[in-house]
């Protein structure tokens, strides 16, 4: 039987440590209990909102409705071949712990996503990505429930219509389900993926180098490299309140480009394949003089001006004012909008 706690502080389950009441919440262990979480909020009429880690999301007020926090739990391999294994993994998996499981097994593919906090539930959301590697590319399907009916729906790769920290899941399936298990197809061969400089150089490669050298590394050192890089820059939400990046990187034309280059020749920058560039956001607010900035409770990281950290465990708004006005900085400067990586709740 499920239990429906009342106004409910969620302070500890998010990771900018904001202080937010959730009108009921509700830890679901098992597929009963998301049934019976998803009937008591029907029958109040009551907005659902699944919760992970609660490390992309900013709490901006008490949440009208139940919190459903997912739970559940289980991994294990559903199917193989000469090159692969498919591995199933409840959605209250912790994502780490998950990735660390899989190497355990022998099963490659997700090593450049270790240490990225939350669940694997959510990672489907916003195809989360690191290092030259993004979820869409290991995801075979996923299953989950229709928040309306309560039915059970499989969503294929296809159908998550993955994009760059997107998916259907901020669209048209916002608000529309809760994902129950992924599904992944991972490799019985590591294919090692180290195009980024910080990476290469933590395994002290050449910033040039090519295959022969990398083809040298097990997935479990390459997965070491990866949390020592990320130990070293990012902060760590159990001492220093953040949700990771703040902003995404925006995607300009190539008209767009040209001219910012010709203004800052430094500007860092990744060509698309669709004929877009990317720009690094932490490097636009970094130029603009946010890098270590502090205002009241919140502040600007300062190895990463991507990252809003929240040392005094201010309020959603007080960590939304600071976005707005590095926002509407960098569009002063350069002319380019940037977009809110984590989910404002509520909306
Ligand atoms: P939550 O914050 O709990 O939820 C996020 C969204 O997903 C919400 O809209 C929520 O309703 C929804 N959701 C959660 N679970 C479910 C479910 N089971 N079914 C349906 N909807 C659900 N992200 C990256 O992509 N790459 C990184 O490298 C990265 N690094 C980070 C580093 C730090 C220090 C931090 C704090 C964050 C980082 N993130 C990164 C962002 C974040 O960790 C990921 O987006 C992660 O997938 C969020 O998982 P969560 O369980 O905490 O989600
Ligand atoms: P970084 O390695 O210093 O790189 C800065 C930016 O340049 C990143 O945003 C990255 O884009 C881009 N980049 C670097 N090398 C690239 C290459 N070879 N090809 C294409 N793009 C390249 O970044 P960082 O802050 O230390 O983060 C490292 C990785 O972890 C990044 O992939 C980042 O996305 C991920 N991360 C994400 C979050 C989050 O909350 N979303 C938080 C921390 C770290 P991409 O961001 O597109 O990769």
């Amino acid at each position: 039987m499920a239990l429906f706690l009342p106004e409910f502080d969620l302070q500890r389950f998010n990771t900018l440590a904001i202080a937010a009441r959730a009108q009921f919440y509700v830890a679901v262990t098992t597929h009963d209990e998301v049934l019976e979480a998803l009937a008591f909020a029907r029958e109040r009429q009551l907005p659902v909102l699944p919760l992970g880690g609660g490390s992309n999301i900013v709490l901006a007020d008490n949440y009208p409705g139940l919190v459903m926090h997912i739970k559940l739990r289980g991994i294990e391999p559903v199917a193989e071949d000469a090159q692969s294994v498919w591995v199933r993994a409840a959605a209250g998996e912790n994502w780490h712990e998950f990735v660390q499981h899989c190497l355990m097994i022998g099963c490659y593919g997700l090593e450049n996503l270790s240490l990225i906090p939350g669940s694997v539930g959510a990672a489907p959301i916003q195809n989360i990505g690191a290092y030259g590697v993004e979820l869409q590319q290991r995801l075979s399907e996923l299953s989950a429930v229709d928040i309306r009916s309560g039915l059970p729906v499989t969503f294929t790769a296809e159908s998550c219509n993955f994009a760059y920290r997107d998916s259907v899941f901020k669209h048209s399936a916002r608000d529309r389900y809760i994902i129950t298990s992924v599904t992944f197809k991972l490799d019985r061969a590591v294919r090692p993926v180290l195009d980024y400089p910080s990476l290469r150089q933590q395994l002290q490669l050449e910033p040039d180098g090519g295959a022969p050298a990398e083809a040298h590394f097990s997935a479990q050192q390459i997965a070491d490299a990866v949390i020592a890089v990320r130990q070293e820059k990012l902060p760590d939400p159990a001492t220093t309140p953040n949700a990771g990046s703040f902003f995404k990187n925006p995607l300009v034309d190539a008209a767009t480009f040209a001219a910012l280059q010709q203004r800052y020749p430094d500007i860092v920058s990744y060509p698309q394949a669709d004929g877009r560039v990317k720009l690094a956001a932490g490097w636009l607010i970094d130029r603009a003089g946010w890098r270590g900035y502090r205002a009241g409770d919140v502040a600007v990281h300062s190895e990463q001006a991507l990252v809003i950290t929240n040392p005094g465990r201010g309020s959603g708004a007080s960590v939304l004012a600071l976005a707005d006005e590095i926002t509407r900085s960098v569009f002063s400067q350069y002319g380019v909008t940037l977009e809110l990586e984590p989910r404002v709740y509520p909306a």
